[in-house]
């Protein structure tokens, strides 16, 4: 029997089982082929819509559900320790679990996501709210809500991070909801980014930057934080910037997963070595790497881990199968950007075509809304 091993039953790893469950399925009936996700957790969080319960508009129990439920029953699930991997062994081809097991596989597929990496910046945890994590967006939502005007600065701490339109979304629906509230007098909005510009992809930077100076949002980049003062309330740059603040949110710095790092199969930031187009790891053709934990130059994205599922699924098959056929991943990602609280762009590239975002309507805020609802029965069940 061939074993398929998955690390981590988030966005990528459940697509990925999936997609390989319904390829593979003769193969897996007659039990020649088993696929395994292993995962710490029980829970699938859908990350998109932390952004949406950190501005009050959807609940946090609506975005999490059961692993086991999303995924073909076909899929062996492996949840707590028996499925919080330790080691993840790319020379022997097995992953050692937290309850001391170790297992073979025949093929990996990594998608551990990432991490937030709060320590690199000094002050950063005490004082940033941020929706990058569930705990967060909550603590957002109320803060929020009980906000009544000030500074409010908006800090992307570092590149890359998981959901590069999102610090672009939560700038833009924070200063549509605190029109609503008639609070847009009383506040300054101050947005801060590593690099210049509020976003790295020109295209999309010419585009936002103009609604940015429509929206009257201070933009103050390249800013790359060097320290929170929790007393002082103030943010400051290695590029000499010192603001002040009453409330601080923002994106901290992300690496890849410990066990990545605990493993010595990744770079200085725990990001596995990749190649973009096979996405197999490199040195290692066995072992497939997907979502937030490559180091491949693209957007980290649920869309992006979609889009890999493909080639990860396709190419498992026609090495099991011993044909000879392959599929190239070619950059693609697609993301809604949310431009307020009731209107929307996006954003459709790969490697070869640039995105040109739309101008923003209300059809794509609808459209983000309905493809959160489809994610549970449509993408995550690889049914499309
Ligand atoms: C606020 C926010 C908004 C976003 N908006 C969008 C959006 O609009 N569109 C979009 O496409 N993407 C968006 N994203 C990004 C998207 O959620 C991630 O890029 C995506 O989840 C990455 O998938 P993944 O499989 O790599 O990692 P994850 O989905 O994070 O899954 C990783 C899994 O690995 C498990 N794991 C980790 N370590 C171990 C271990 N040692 N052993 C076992 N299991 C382990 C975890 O428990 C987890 O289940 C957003 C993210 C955030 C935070």
């Amino acid at each position: 029997m061939k074993k398929v091993f998955v690390a981590g039953g988030g966005i990528g790893g459940t697509i990925a089982a999936n997609r390989l469950a319904e390829r593979l399925k003769p193969e897996v009936d007659k039990e020649d082929v088993s696929i395994t996700v292993f995962d710490k957790s029980e829970n699938h969080v859908f990350q998109p819509s932390q952004l949406l319960v950190g501005m009050g508009l959807e609940n946090p129990a609506d975005i999490v559900k059961n692993e086991r439920e999303l995924l073909n029953p076909k899929v062996r699930l492996l949840n707590g320790k028996a499925g919080e991997i330790t080691k993840i062994d790319v020379q022997n081809h097995s992953f050692v679990t937290s309850d001391g097991k170790s297992h073979e596989y025949d093929y990996a597929v990594i998608s551990t996501g990432s991490t937030l990496d709060w320590e690199m910046v000094p002050g950063l945890k005490e004082e940033m709210h941020t929706v990058w994590d569930m705990d967060g967006a909550v603590q957002t939502r109320n803060l929020i809500r009980n906000f009544t005007g000030g500074t409010v600065v908006f800090n992307v701490a570092r590149l890359p991070h998981k959901c590069p339109v999102g610090p672009l979304e939560e700038t833009l629906m924070l200063e549509d909801y605190l029109k609503r509230k008639g609070l847009k007098e009383k506040t300054e909005l101050v947005y801060t980014y590593p690099v210049a510009g509020v976003f790295g992809i020109p295209n999309v930077n010419k585009v936002m930057t103009k609604i940015f100076e429509q929206r009257g949002i201070r933009v103050i980049s390249p800013f790359t934080v060097k320290a929170v003062d929790p007393q002082a309330k103030t943010i400051e740059s290695n590029e000499g910037e010192k603001i002040k603040y009453d409330l601080l949110l923002g994106v901290p710095p992300h690496m890849g997963t410990k066990v990545v790092g605990d493993s010595a199969i990744g770079d200085r930031r725990n990001w596995i070595p990749t190649d973009k187009n096979s996405l197999q790891m490199k040195d290692h053709s066995n072992v497939y790497v997907m979502g937030d934990t490559t180091d491949i130059p693209i957007s980290k994205a649920g869309s992006t881990a979609d889009f890999e599922s493909y080639t990860v699924a396709e190419n498992i098959t026609s090495e099991i199968r011993g044909n000879e056929s392959r599929k190239m991943y070619d950059g693609s990602v697609f993301c809604f950007i949310a431009t307020g609280f009731d209107t929307a762009t996006y954003i459709r590239f790969n490697y070869a075509n640039p995105p040109v975002p739309p101008p923003p309507s209300t059809i794509h805020w609808w459209a983000k809304l309905a493809y959160n609802k489809l994610y549970w029965s449509l993408t995550a069940k690889a049914v499309v």
